[in-house]
């Protein structure tokens, strides 16, 4: 490819609307442009970036045995009501009529359709396993599109379905796949964990994410170093200090609290108490099975929620804060004097579930539901009726480990670049995909479902790898192998060195960008350096000598060569 005829529009500036490191290098080097919010066009150059992700999907797949599909992004909504997922998402979703008036929407996932084929064609499990992949383009309607290719809300996926008779099938499914993403993201030259995660909408038992660790990410992870353990935020656990309460009195003892109004503010109250002796109340509204109901949430006091761990503990599609309208509604007080004492008796039908780091507490201070008021003396087993127990509470860096005796955990931000689902029977069973097994009984076969983002790889190599010039390629996804730039093209010796070595160059094999543009020595190099190219070859004033210099990108060091071991040295450098 000659760099005078290819397109590569580079910016000298870093675009003013573009924050995250990713977003500024992937349109100053020419790959993307923004069409609207959280829409992208690929320009040649990030297309061929695009080419090398998707090429190592596909080889990865299809060592796992998978198969590939190409499914329509276009879904009549009638199989995701019948999943029930129509009605479980929100607005996320691109949904819309037809001209006849059905309802169609534009695809997130394709777990409806992939059981809508595996419904009608798979009778025995003598046909299973099975394992269906496609790369394709999905659509989510994100409120807040941002940071170039990493919040977007068009997008390329690969998204693999296993089918299996029973649950010892997914598990081998799961783990083929499990091994073919660690596979894959080495591959791209990524540094990434796999963490526990929460399912969400996607429902399942068991899910990882894989994580590339870098500040741009959205997702907070957990982790100890000392044994591995890694969680999402929102599943992650840690191990509390026991505390060791003083008896308290033989009935919660009300006093008054003017002006208290939060955890901190009765810290410092005369007569008030520590804040892990205080009990947090939170009023929630929860959606399960379509109907928004009340629940009130009890913490330690120098706890805070995470609001994911209490909808997938509740088994809600979404939970809310209550308005302060509605807090007095059903407790008889506002936020700052609430508490669990006597809540069911206020309001019949108040489910009350608990942080687990509050079981067997005694002697503690909460709200009175009564302005102005709260009681201390509280043993939590005694007076509260707690109708679960749950892990609520977000973890917090420092905290231990809660699978190895000597480990501290350390809290730091990822970005998801792939997730695995053991669906289970989820979509099968509510959309009728059934097997006959080897004893002739019908079952719903047993799924599982695997997603990478396609932009999100290429997101995050280049968070994880750039430096202060530009990208720096991994050489397994770098647009070219190598740019030959001829320094001077108004010297017809070093054109005709240029013209031959490019020639040599791709008849071995390597995918060579030639810079045969009429501009400055400089202007070259500092392109070359923004594009991440891993090797640059200079053709200069050494021609004379026969002597060429080859430029590593990522080592910023380079060396002279003969020209006619320039591919020897390559080779011996060796590509991906
Ligand atoms: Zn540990």
């Amino acid at each position: 490819m000659r760099w005078s005829r290819y397109f590569i529009p580079t910016l000298r500036e870093d675009p003013a609307d573009a924050e995250v490191v990713s977003h500024k290098l992937l349109l100053r080097a020419g790959l993307i442009r923004q069409l609207s919010a959280g829409v992208y066009s690929f320009l040649p150059l990030g297309q061929r970036v695009a080419s090398k992700v998707m090429q190592i999907l596909r080889e990865e797949m299809n060592a796992v045995g998978g198969q590939e599909f190409f499914l329509p992004a276009l879904h009549p909504g009638e199989i995701w009501q019948e999943s029930g997922r129509w009605y479980a998402i929100g607005d996320e979703m691109f949904r819309f009529k037809d001209r006849k008036g059905t309802d169609m929407c534009l695809g997130m996932t394709h777990e409806e359709v992939f059981t809508t084929i595996a419904r009608s064609e798979i009778r025995s499990y003598k046909q299973l396993p099975q394992v269906w992949y496609q790369i394709q383009t999905k659509f989510r309607d994100e409120a807040r599109p941002k940071s170039g290719l990493i919040r977007i809300r068009q997008f390329i996926m690969k998204d693999a379905y296993t089918f299996d008779v029973d649950r010892a099938g997914l598990d081998k499914s799961f783990n083929d796949q499990r091994e073919a993403y660690k596979n894959i993201f080495t591959r791209c030259g990524l540094e990434f964990l796999i963490v526990e995660a929460s399912s969400g909408a996607m429902g399942g038992s068991e899910s990882n994410e894989f994580m590339a660790r870098t500040p741009a990410g959205e997702d907070i992870i957990v982790s100890c170093p000392n044994c591995g353990y890694a969680a999402n935020l929102e599943k992650a656990t840690s191990r509390l200090n026991e505390i060791a309460d003083e008896p308290g009195p033989a009935a919660p003892e009300e006093f008054p609290t003017p002006g208290v109004r939060t955890i901190e503010d009765l810290t410092t109250f005369p007569g008030g108490a520590d804040a892990n002796r205080q009990i947090k109340s939170l009023v929630f509204f929860a959606t399960i099975e379509g109907e928004s109901r009340p629940v009130l949430v009890l913490l330690r006091g120098d706890h805070q929620l995470h609001e994911t761990k209490l909808a997938d503990s509740l088994g809600s599609t979404a939970v809310r804060p209550a308005r302060p309208d509605e807090i007095r509604e059903l407790l008889g007080a506002s936020a700052g004097s609430l508490g669990g004492v006597g809540a069911k008796k206020r309001t019949a039908g108040l489910r009350i579930v608990a942080d687990s780091s509050l079981k067997n507490r005694r002697n503690m201070t909460t709200g009175a539901n009564k302005d102005d008021h709260h009681l201390r003396g509280v043993d939590v087993a005694r007076d509260i009726s707690v109708d679960e127990w749950f892990d609520l509470r977000t973890v917090e860096s420092g905290e231990k480990c809660p699978h190895c005796d000597s480990g501290t955990l350390e809290v730091f931000k990822g970005m998801e670049i792939g997730h695995i689902f053991k669906l289970g029977t989820k979509y099968s069973a509510s959309m009728g995909a059934t097997v006959l097994t080897q004893d002739g009984k019908e079952v719903p076969i047993v799924m599982g479902s695997y997603g990478i983002g396609v932009e999100r790889i290429i997101a995050a190599a280049v968070e994880q790898q750039h430096d202060d010039d530009g990208i720096i390629w991994p050489k397994s996804l770098a647009p070219f192998d190598l740019v030959v730039t001829i320094t001077n093209m108004k010297q017809d010796e070093l054109r005709a060195a240029g013209e031959k070595l490019y020639e040599e160059l791709q008849r071995a094999g390597f995918e060579v960008l030639l810079d045969d543009r009429d501009e400055r020595a400089g202007v070259k190099f500092k392109d070359a350096d923004l594009i991440g190219i891993p090797y640059r070859v200079t053709i200069g004033k050494k021609i004379v000598d026969g002597m060429v210099e080859l430029f590593d990108r990522r080592a910023k060091k380079s060396e002279d060569v003969k020209i006619g071991e320039v591919v020897a040295a390559l080779k011996q450098d060796g590509r991906d």
